[in-house]
């Protein structure tokens, strides 16, 4: 293939999902855009077409179910074997609005930018080439390229076969049993998706308590999830097919062994930026051991017109977070001098019980040393907690002594991913607990829960 001339644009992008974001603001302020990606039937990136939203359609199947099997606690009498679960049409219809929004985000970007549909590498300073040899540059660079599943040094895993959070959306047929390598958010959201739906899952985890979560939070989550799956301490060191079922061999820390078997693999064991394949030391830009692009707190690598973001750094890997990074990389690049932070940047986990939190766990407030108070309610100590049937949760609040300055909460139970928004919105705003504690809330309804736990600091 001959050399190409090299095309130059205001803008260049790599990568398709949050690299959106940026592109977006250029092309809104009139640059000439380059948007690449080697995955142009995956436009949107992972949270479009293989996480955040395809696995919450999913688990809007789960919370159905979950409403019918606890529809005696309210008078309403069902013949439970008579439920039947659609698992083809689950998945299709999860499939199908996925790529409805995927060829959306396509036309959008072959409308407004030029795309290049390749995986690309640097090959000199802001040199990019693609896999047909077209070479690419800009004033303005941005990494936007992602993490995938990372596969662990479990021996024999390739040949016993294995599903991540990418070929598990193509199923069909709903597995008997699973198991679930990894007790992190994913982990718990998929094994939680199986099990509500019927299959016999077990998660293996390295800690025996689950997620990355305030120490109260993993306490009751890991509990209560523990009465819908199997949970297995240890390190899963070995994989094998046999007859039909696969083996995890799992050892624990005193090196005694368990192993548990199922119908198939789920790998949900953390994620590895995808900076492998550009060949970043061409142009001058660092990575740590994990692979994890380097960064200063204005989202600037150490090349002056390279900046980089979202799961490719490592940093708090969700797509809200990402977004909001590609936002202030782009203003930085453009002039601006604003630093990332992550203070009130929330996340949630979308599993049973629900999960909602932002800023700092208690182990974290000690780490550095603050003064803090703590304070916790539960949903049944409240009017709406009680009428919604009491569940188990609580909320928790972490306030700095002496300030009033909101440094956590967190929140275990129903409508936790939505109720931490006023939270978080206090914390951006000035960040003292009297601006939720001095607030009217509506009587009877959760938020109530949530001003409760702040009048218990006061
Ligand atoms: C199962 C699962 C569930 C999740 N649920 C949630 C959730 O509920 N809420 C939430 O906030 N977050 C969630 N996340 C996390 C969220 O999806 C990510 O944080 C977010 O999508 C990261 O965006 P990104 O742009 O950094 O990466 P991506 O969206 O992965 O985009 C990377 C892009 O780079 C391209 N690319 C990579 N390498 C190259 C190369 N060499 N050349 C060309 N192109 C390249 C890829 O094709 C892709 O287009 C979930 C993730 C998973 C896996």
């Amino acid at each position: 293939m001959p050399m190409q001339d090299t095309q130059h644009f205001d803008i260049v992008v790599i990568g398709g999902g949050s690299g959106l974001t940026a592109a977006y603001y250029a092309v809104k302020d009139g640059k000439s855009v380059a948007l690449i990606t080697d995955r142009p039937d995956a436009i949107g990136g992972t949270c479009v077409n293989f996480g955040c939203i395809p696995t919450k359609t999913l688990i809007q199947s789960a919370e159905v179910m979950q409403t019918i099997r606890s529809a005696a606690d309210f008078g309403i009498t069902l013949d439970q074997s008579s439920v039947n679960v659609d698992f083809g049409r689950i998945m299709r219809d999860m499939r199908r609005a996925r790529t409805d929004n995927a060829a959306g985000a396509r036309q959008w970007v072959e409308d407004t930018m030029t795309p290049f549909y390749s995986r690309v590498r640097f090959v000199g300073d802001k040199l990019l080439e693609t896999e047909d040899g077209r070479r690419i540059t800009g004033d303005k660079l941005f990494i936007a390229a992602g993490a995938r599943a990372d596969v662990p040094p479990i021996d024999g895993i390739e040949q016993a076969g294995y599903w991540t959070n990418e070929s598990v959306l193509e199923l069909e047929r709903r597995p008997a049993s699973l198991i679930v390598v990894g007790g992190g958010y994913i982990g718990a959201e998929l094994g939680y998706f199986f099990s509500a739906l019927g299959t016999d899952v077990t998660v293996i985890n390295g800690s025996p308590r689950l997620l990355a979560e305030d120490h109260d939070v993993r306490e009751l989550f890991t509990r209560e999830f523990g009465k819908q799956v199997a949970l297995v301490t240890g390190r899963a060191v070995q994989a094998r097919a046999e007859g039909g079922n696969k083996s995890v061999v799992v050892e624990d820390a005193d090196g005694r062994t368990t192993t548990v078997s199922a119908e198939h693999i789920l790998l949900a064991a953390g994620r590895q930026p995808n900076s492998d394949a550009l060949a970043l030391h061409q142009t001058g830009v660092d990575i740590d051991d994990k692979g994890a692009v380097q960064v200063d707190d204005t989202l600037r690598t150490r090349h002056p017109d390279i900046y980089a973001y979202g799961d490719i750094i490592g940093q708090a890997m969700f797509k809200h977070t990402s977004s909001y990074e590609g936002e202030l990389a782009y203003r930085n690049s453009q002039g601006g001098a604003e630093t990332v932070t992550y203070r009130a940047n929330p996340h949630a986990v979308f599993s049973h019980p629900q999960i909602g939190a932002v800023g700092l766990t208690e182990a974290q407030c000690r780490d550095q040393g603050l003064d803090y108070a703590t304070a916790r309610v539960d949903y049944a100590d409240i009017a709406k907690g009680k009428i919604v049937g009491a569940p188990p949760g609580f909320a928790k609040l972490i306030v700095e002594r002496g300030s009033d300055r909101i440094l956590g909460f967190h929140m275990i139970g129903p409508q936790a991913a939505d109720l931490v928004h006023e939270v978080v919105i206090a914390m951006n705003a000035g960040g003292t607990a009297g601006l939720v504690r001095d607030s009217i809330h509506t009587h009877p309804s959760l938020p109530e829960l949530v001003r409760a736990v702040f009048d218990g600091t006061a």
